[in-house]
């Protein structure tokens, strides 16, 4: 604590450690509503898509490269919805930091370089997006 000098922090940086740190629960993962044709024979289901049963909610969520689905209740599907949208802007915030933080680097960079004159300014580079958790394969 003693050698942080939270003046120096840049105010986009602060700003977004403080929302980050703002914890609440949250997911990933996605949801998917369906509706289902029964096997009882003359059921309506079988020939009439609106005579469907369901809506039924299912949580799909990779573990490990392996894909984790379970079922919800229309009450948690509702939760739930609200739970991943948290994750995905936690997983925004995260990119942004990481982004805020990489000029904040590279600043301290050409404040280096800039005595021996080797500055070299590469703008605002993008950081390639790529949504992590899943499937991964090694070769
Ligand atoms: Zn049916």
């Amino acid at each position: 604590m003693a050698t942080s000098t939270p003046s120096d922090v840049p105010l986009q940086v602060r700003q977004l450690t403080t929302e980050l740190a703002d914890a609440k629960p949250m997911r990933r993962g996605s949801l998917s509503e369906r509706t289902i044709k029964c096997s009882k024979t003359g059921c309506a289901c079988a020939h009439d898509p609106k005579a469907r049963h369901g809506p039924y909610y299912s949580l799909t969520h990779a573990v490990g490269g392996k894909t984790r689905s379970r079922f919800l209740t229309g009450e948690q599907a509702d939760l739930v919805r609200q739970q991943i949208d948290a994750g995905r802007q936690f997983r925004g915030r995260v990119d942004a930091l990481w982004e805020a933080s990489e000029q904040w680097a590279d600043s301290q960079l050409t404040d280096v370089s800039a005595s021996s004159g080797e500055a070299k300014k590469g703008g605002s580079r993008r950081v390639s997006r790529r949504i992590s958790g899943g499937k991964s394969k090694p070769f």
